[in-house]
């Protein structure tokens, strides 16, 4: 034994550095128990939303059930479906930072991850033609709001009528985030802007002398336009003060009304010609009279806010057949000294004195100055009736048109016919004078219908 040793024995028999390693070995484990019984008690989680630290949990649940309150005052306080959009991590932490524990029941923690978490809500767009117009939180909002503008038009509905939009008109489901939430619209105010007409000017106050085609060209719309955008008013009887529409309201939003319905309509006849040689060219004569039928028409109306926009004519059936006609056409040529119906003038001249009443008389044709010696031609063709003197006439030619009508021409100074000869229209039949009651050279020139003088004018082409 060496002297060391032996100085650091003590009572029990123990050398002394052996009773320290035991110490020190209590000690160790005592702390490693200890430690790891902390640790355990106080395991705790770190909760990531989109990657971003927010706090720490003892638990999974109550971060989730923490977000669930959150989540659930949201749809309170937007009235519609909220989900979270974040992604949530969670991971394992020991000895946690107290001062960043959540507490469910701090108001502090709560803003704390309402501030981090990252929310969505669905919504309800009204869509039109593709487009979202409008976004509300429900879709009874959206309803209402088309329902608002298809009202007044389901009021006055003709029975049958289906209403519904020009445009195709849809209520579509959308995801938004929160901060978007806050641009919903209001439904008052998207009814509002959707009543607003497209177009701004519609009306036009009829002025004195105006027609409907005048007015139509003046500015620029089409006479049919004019005509839809006043159903009921007859265009072409306008009066001085009359207002009148000159577009038809067009909206964002158009109510369309069909209505279809089956009618019985007259069928019309078809014309089938027969060449004569009995009858002259450019004449026709009927050989049988057609008859319409009936005919069965399916149609729909089209009205557009309230204004007729269009018929379309769906199927027609012949219910009774119509009866043909047959109109017989004249293949004979015509005489030259024919009439045509129609009077040419019968001298060059000015016209002195008119058709009608004159210096207390009645001036029963027209007068037309011209010239002694200018030719006087026949106004149509026809058979010569009178070749000769007659009274305030003077030298006078009658011209029978033989289709009820005869033509005058008096003061001649000489006449280059005779009774019986016929004339074609144009041939020179006297020459102009100043003979009976006269006062210089003019020819007078009368029609008469049946044997009563007419206005010449009315029949001079
Ligand atoms: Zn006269």
């Amino acid at each position: 034994m060496q002297k060391s040793d032996i100085a650091e024995m003590d009572g029990t028999g123990m050398k002394k550095t052996d009773k320290k390693i035991l110490m020190m070995l209590t000690v160790a484990i005592t702390t490693v128990v200890v430690v790891v019984m902390l640790v355990r008690s106080t395991k705790a989680f770190e909760v990531f939303l989109d990657d971003r630290p927010v706090g720490i949990v003892d638990s999974q649940s109550t971060f989730t059930d923490l977000l669930e309150s959150i989540r659930k005052s949201a749809e309170m306080r937007y009235g519609t479906d909220v989900f979270v959009a974040s992604r949530i991590d969670f991971k394992e932490v020991y000895l946690p930072d107290s001062g960043r524990i959540l507490d469910a029941a701090s108001e502090q923690s709560v803003s704390q991850v309402r501030d981090s978490v990252l929310l969505e809500a669905k919504v309800f767009a009204i869509n039109v033609d593709g487009e979202d117009i409008a976004c509300f939180r429900d879709r009874a909002s959206a309803e209402q709001v088309l329902e608002r503008i298809k009202a007044p038009y389901l009021q006055d509905a003709e029975s049958g009528a289906v209403t519904g939009f020009v445009e195709t008109v849809c209520i579509k489901e959308r995801v938004v985030r929160e901060s978007e939430l806050t641009e919903l619209s209001d439904p008052d105010e998207v009814y509002d802007d959707l009543m607003q007409e497209n177009e701004t000017i519609k009306k036009y106050i009829v002025q004195k002398g105006d027609t409907v085609s005048e007015i139509a060209e003046r500015l620029g719309v089409s006479i049919k336009d004019i005509e839809k955008a006043n159903p009921g008013i007859d265009i072409d009887r306008i009066s001085i003060g009359q207002e009148l529409n000159l577009s038809v309201p067009r909206y964002r939003i158009n109510v369309m009304q069909t209505r279809t319905t089956v009618y019985e309509a007259p069928a019309a006849y078809s014309v089938e010609y027969e060449e004569t040689d009995e009858l002259y060219r450019g004449e026709t004569r009927v050989k049988v009279e057609g008859e319409e039928g009936t005919k069965l028409v399916k149609a729909c109306y089209i009205s557009i806010n309230g204004y007729p926009e269009e018929t379309r004519i769906l199927d027609e059936t012949i219910i009774r057949e119509p009866k043909k006609a047959i109109v017989l056409k004249g293949t004979k040529p015509r005489p030259r000294t024919m009439a045509y119906g129609e009077f040419y003038w019968p001298s060059r001249g000015r016209i002195t004195s008119r058709y009608g009443p004159r210096w207390g008389e009645k001036h029963s044709g027209v007068d037309i100055a011209a010239p002694k010696g200018s030719p006087i031609k026949a106004a149509d063709g026809g058979v010569v009736k009178f070749a000769g003197w007659s009274g305030n006439y003077g030298r006078l030619v009658i011209i029978n048109h033989e289709n009820g009508y005869t033509t005058y021409y008096g003061h001649c100074n000489t006449i280059k016919v005779k009774v019986g000869q016929r004339v074609a229209r144009g041939d020179v039949i006297a020459t102009v004078g100043e003979t009976g009651r006269a006062t210089g050279p003019h020819l007078h020139f009368e029609v008469r219908k049946n044997g009563v003088p007419v206005n010449p004018l009315n029949y001079i082409k």
